[in-house]
């Protein structure tokens, strides 16, 4: 084989998180399917084994969802000059997840990175274009797409580098961007709402948009092909359940717990009781949430057992003002469950949710600095 071959290339296969295997394919690969992994070139969690361990432990996947992975971070030296390190990270004849219906046929590929806003460098580039030449040679695919022109794919953003431009790389070019994309997406092998929501990073949206935008959708039941709404998803602001069955006065509790218990279980399947009182459980679950939260935007590789300790303590990042998304949610939620009402649990930190949680810091005495950090969250969730 001559993508093999590579110098820059190290075979992984059998050596990342996995969780069973994936089955072999049914029909020979047509396709050459390009990715990139919408975390950031340079972080810790931007290479072959963070994509493993998020697509095994989070995703509940066999295993990485692809066969190939460069990672910019890590160059390698070869005869040829630097080149972003390849990992072949599955069988090419595996069927792994990553373009849904068209796995069958479609080889995976991904480029570690966010480019969004990340450049590409030289290496990488190379990169790219040797394993597409020696992929070219091999047989292995005849096409050549990116995720977005996949069917069913047209709304995502990947890959958002222009993996045509890169093959052609000569060590000039740096490749321009492809247009941005629609609205309806169809449920493919392997999606979850969860993993739907998520695959979209800091600009994806949440579950429960994606459950409000589509009533007629039961989350536990997906059909492969059911068609999704994911452009009202992005319209849609998360604020408490306000509707009529719960306002009847012989509900329990309080409706905004109520509100919270519902998306922990929803987003977090925490399996609380909607009970709308707050207790241990309650705030169990949003430690979990809080855990899982910081596990895949942070790849801070805590234990999801919903208790406050040491390492979750160290592994919290600080919100502040302008922070808006599932994070900003826990922290308003926990502040109401204190009795520190935010005005609305929007996912966005306002003046709100600000001007709350500095009454909160003096009233535990810890430093005003309107910001949610380590000690914040100490206050809000050490038992
Ligand atoms: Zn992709």
């Amino acid at each position: 084989m001559n993508f093999t071959n590579l110098p820059q290339l190290v075979d992984m296969r059998g050596k990342l998180k996995s969780n069973g295997t994936y089955s072999k394919r049914t029909k020979a690969i047509t396709h050459r399917v390009w990715h990139h992994s919408l975390t950031k070139k340079n972080l810790a969690g931007s290479d072959a084994a963070s994509f493993a361990a998020y697509h095994v432990g989070t995703l509940g996947w066999p295993g990485c969802g692809y066969a190939l992975v460069i990672e910019p971070k890590n160059i390698i030296s070869t005869p040829n000059g630097k080149r972003a390190r390849i990992v072949y990270a599955n069988d090419y004849d595996r069927r792994t997840y990553h373009v849904g219906n068209s796995n069958q046929f479609s080889l995976g590929i991904c480029v570690a990175g966010d480019y969004r806003y990340d450049t590409m460098d030289e290496a990488t580039l190379a990169s790219i274009a040797e394993l597409h030449a020696a992929l070219v040679k091999d047989g292995i695919g005849q096409y050549d797409k990116a995720h977005n022109e996949m069917p069913g794919y047209s709304w995502k953003a990947c890959c958002e580098y222009n993996y045509r431009e890169a093959f052609d790389w000569k060590g000039s070019k740096t490749p321009s961007k492809p247009a941005p994309a629609p609205d309806v997406y169809t449920i493919q092998e392997g999606d979850t709402l969860w993993s739907i929501a998520h695959k979209d990073g800091a600009d994806g949206v949440q579950v429960e948009d994606l459950i409000k935008a589509n009533p007629g959708i039961d989350p536990s039941k997906l059909k492969i092909g059911q068609k999704i709404n994911f452009g009202n998803a992005k319209e849609v602001i998360v604020q408490p359940d306000k509707n009529k069955e719960d306002a009847k006065p012989s509900v329990s509790g309080d409706e905004t717990i109520r509100s919270i218990q519902k998306t922990l279980n929803s987003r977090y399947a925490t399996g609380l009781v909607v009970d709308g009182i707050k207790g241990s459980k309650t705030k169990t679950a949003l430690i979990k949430a809080l855990q899982t939260e910081l596990n895949k935007q942070f790849n801070k590789k805590l234990v999801v057992d919903g208790k406050w300790g040491a390492k979750t303590k160290a592994a919290i990042v600080t919100l502040e003002k302008g922070a808006k998304g599932n994070l900003t949610w826990i922290l308003q939620a926990a502040l109401y469950t204190e009795g520190y009402n935010p005005g609305s649990l929007d996912s966005i930190f306002g003046k709100g949710t600000e001007s709350v949680l500095e009454k909160f810091q003096k009233a535990k005495k810890i430093t005003a600095d309107k910001k949610a950090g380590k000690a914040s969250f100490a206050e809000l969730f050490a038992a």
